[in-house]
């Protein structure tokens, strides 16, 4: 089966893209694209995905497409290295989808952690439509239509990797070696794998309102920072300060690197001593805060403007998205194709079936 090392990943357009969906695959999907370690890189749009959940306004939907895929080039995602497509514009992982269907349980997929979770932050528990709960399902038709390999994600779709790997080894087994198994590439960093919101929350994400876009105005940025959860506890300078669910530290385990220090914070060699002297006491949230402020602004100002750039030529994007859609079509037809040689529905395909049949009957 196919030795080529593919990438798939892809982000729902429910809105721009935060400093989350950065660090816990953009960022990586980068370095990957740029590593020349892999044949092929497919990047997608997942718009059929997000209308699961927002069915009622396609609107949102529609023009998200084009936030992300901004956000795309912003990031340094290159159409000559990576295809980038929209995902409702590729029927073949409807198709996919389809017949993967039969392959998985009802109990799996409410066991499924992430889907369990997601019902509960959007209120579904007694109207779940039936597209969301089967996401995914389609997930795995997103991934399988492009042989990937390797799908650079943040640890909340680990559980989907695993349905995913799940489905692949059911269908190899009942039909032959079909699908490639794919791997879930989570960020190295640990403070990456989920970064939390600025409110604290769990995770940093579109549909809670808790984010730094990575399109937000420096002012935007900055008012976000200083407004940021701590720890409640910290009242004085002089008080000691504790690190765990504190957010400003976990961006800075995120984002922070030596020549930061230097440059911004000279007085501390590096993050461990900073963090000592927090939770000594006599180090200030206003003063952490300007820190974590600096670094974010370093790493967002090029991203910005480069955005702004894209932002003068949108008909080219389109056309880009529309180029990346047809090499993306091509790529899934192949596997729809061998998907339905292995499940025998290629009648008109198989010369033999129809001789064999004329033999069946002319007993
Ligand atoms: P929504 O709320 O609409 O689900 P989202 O913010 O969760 O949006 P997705 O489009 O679902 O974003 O996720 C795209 C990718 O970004 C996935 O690989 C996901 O793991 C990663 N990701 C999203 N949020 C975070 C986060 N806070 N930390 C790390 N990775 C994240
Ligand atoms: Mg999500």
């Amino acid at each position: 089966m196919g030795k080529e090392k593919i990438i798939l990943t892809g982000d729902r357009p429910t809105g721009r893209l935060h400093i989350g969906h950065f660090v816990g695959s953009l960022r990586r999907r980068v370095e990957l694209q740029d590593s020349g370690l892999f044949d092929k890189m497919f990047v997608f749009i997942a718009d059929s995905q997000a209308l699961t959940d927002n069915v009622d306004n396609p609107e949102k939907v529609r023009q998200n497409v084009i936030e992300v895929a901004l956000d795309y080039l912003a990031c340094g995602l290159d159409p000559a290295k990576a295809t980038i497509f929209i995902q409702s514009q590729i029927p073949e992982l409807c198709e996919l989808t389809f017949y993967y269907m039969n392959l998985v349980t009802v109990s799996r997929l409410q066991r499924n952690p992430t889907v369990k979770s997601e019902i509960q932050m959007r209120n579904f528990e007694t109207s779940i439509p039936v597209g969301f709960f089967t996401y995914p399902i389609s997930q795995t038709a997103d991934i399988t239509a492009f042989r990937a390999t390797t799908v650079p994600v943040g640890e909340d779709q680990e559980p989907m990797l695993e349905q995913a790997r799940e489905i692949v080894r059911r269908f190899n087994y009942l039909y032959g070696e079909t699908l490639v198994e794919p791997e879930i590439l989570l960020p190295e960093n640990a403070a990456c794998l989920r970064l939390p919101g600025t409110d604290g929350k769990a995770k940093m994400s579109k549909s809670l309102g808790n984010c730094i876009y990575l399109s937000d105005e420096a002012d935007d940025i900055q008012k976000k920072i200083m407004s940021m959860y701590t720890d409640p506890d910290h009242l004085r300078v002089q008080d000691p300060g504790k690190l765990e669910g504190n957010t400003v530290f976990t961006y800075l385990d995120a984002f922070s690197r030596p020549e930061h220090f230097e440059l911004y914070l000279p007085d501390y060699p590096n993050l461990d001593e900073l963090k000592a002297h927090y939770q000594r006491g006599g180090l200030g949230d206003v003063k952490v805060k300007r820190f974590l402020n600096s670094i974010m602004q370093d790493l967002l100002t090029p991203i910005r403007e480069r955005r702004k750039e894209f932002e003068q030529d949108i008909p080219s994007i389109y056309e880009m998205l529309q180029n990346g859609c047809e090499v993306a079509r091509a790529a899934a037809a192949e596997t729809l194709s061998d998907v339905k040689n292995a499940m025998k529905i290629n009648y008109f395909d198989d010369k033999d079936l129809i001789e064999e049949q004329v033999k069946r009957f002319q007993k």
